[in-house]
């Protein structure tokens, strides 16, 4: 099942697992960005691991069982189904003391990982949810306009309006005072159909809380129209496209994307370059994990900012909570700390609890020649 909609996180969070407990599994797919040879070795990876903690674990045999179980039937899916696999992610859900299992095609590679706790982890998930836009597509034609809305790479037709606009005169043979007349009166139809149009797109994007507006429409037509929109239309206007109406959805869905992933691109090279140039000033940022680490234990984090996928790992204390990189003994407590396979997803963890952005960067960027981490501080670097 393709993950399209918040309820689908609402579904998991109910499911009551006790006495049992939650098996939750992240795999990004996306072989755009790898081969299948290192996906395959990442979720063998991951459950080598997951079997060893559950055989540790201090739990009722029954409990221990179905957390196995759960190893299996995602160790004989992914064998099953990951050379057909297309989507860039997928996501598995599984109890199975309570003959639950849940699979998700996500729209965007997750970090890999295995959660087995009381409950099902849908973090991920709500991020996926907040990193896609969700984008209004506004074509218009002479007689006809539409609108369609594209979420998570869905598409969605949401209204259509056909005006009563004559056909244009063809100019010549009798010229002058009555071909005029005709011409006007076909503009001020054309105006009229333009006007309804404008104002209908205000309605629709108030509303159903678009992000942002793509409009595509003839450029001949495009200065008349453009002054029509209401102030609130214009703050949503992100650019224009090629689709009309009558144009296939696949195309208008694939345009979109395209001109979103450009825009979300250029949104991320703006960051990393605000966050450089802070940080070669001198300024409110930091770089590098061991740094970001401290600066996250002390609180001073205001957001954080890694590349995709980044990870390393690293140690925990268990008594404080704070992160580091390689300390054996906790400076503050003077605890042993416990290692973990990734301490950039505890640092994401930890942030998210703080209410602290976390913005992903794709590489490539400039980021990675800081450590492929950093963060923007509350207050100037010691
Ligand atoms: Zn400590």
């Amino acid at each position: 099942m393709k993950f399209t909609s918040p309820s689908q996180i609402e579904v998991l969070v109910q499911i009551k697992t006790h006495p049992f407990q939650a098996t939750s599994f992240y795999l990004n797919t996306d072989k755009s960005q790898q081969p299948l040879k290192a996906i395959n070795a990442a979720y063998k990876a991951l459950l080598n691991q997951a079997r060893l903690e559950v055989e540790q674990k201090n739990l009722p045999k029954e409990v221990k069982k179905s957390l196995s179980d759960d190893l299996e039937k995602i160790s004989q899916f992914c064998t099953q189904r990951l050379n057909s696999w297309k989507a860039p992610g997928l996501a598995l859900f599984s109890c199975s003391g309570q003959n639950f299992w849940q699979e998700l095609e996500l729209p965007h590679g997750p970090r890999n990982r295995i959660v087995q706790d009381f409950d099902f982890y849908t973090r991920p998930l709500s991020a996926i949810l907040e990193k896609f836009k969700k984008l209004c597509a506004f074509l218009i034609k002479r007689k006809e306009a539409r609108w369609y809305e594209i979420y998570m790479g869905e598409i969605r037709l949401l209204d259509s309006l056909t005006s009563d606009v004559p056909k244009k005169v063809k100019m010549g043979g009798f010229e002058g005072y009555e071909s005029k007349r005709i011409e006007r009166h076909i503009e001020a139809h054309l105006l009229e159909h333009f006007k309804k149009s404008a104002q209908k797109t205000f309605e629709i994007l108030k509303q159903n809380h678009f992000d942002w507006l793509f409009v595509g429409c003839d450029d001949q037509f495009y200065p008349q129209l453009e002054p029509l929109f209401h102030s609130y239309v214009k703050e949503k206007l992100k650019g224009r496209i090629k689709a009309r109406p009558g144009t296939e959805e696949s195309k208008i869905l694939k345009e979109c994307l395209e001109l979103e992933e450009k825009l979300k691109k250029k949104e991320e090279e703006e960051l990393v370059k605000k966050f450089v140039s802070e940080l070669e000033r001198g300024g409110r940022a930091v770089s590098g994990l061991s740094d970001t680490l401290r600066k996250i234990n002390s609180y001073e984090v205001q957001n954080l900012l890694i590349t995709h996928n980044f990870s390393k790992p690293g140690k925990v204390c268990p008594q404080c909570h704070a992160l580091y990189l390689n300390e054996d003994l906790c400076p503050s407590c003077q605890v042993k700390t416990e290692l973990t396979a990734d301490i950039v997803d505890e640092a994401i963890e930890l942030a998210l609890n703080k209410n602290i952005p976390v913005f992903q960067i794709t590489p490539p960027s400039r980021l990675e020649h800081y450590g492929n981490i950093g963060a923007f501080l509350k207050y100037k670097s010691q």
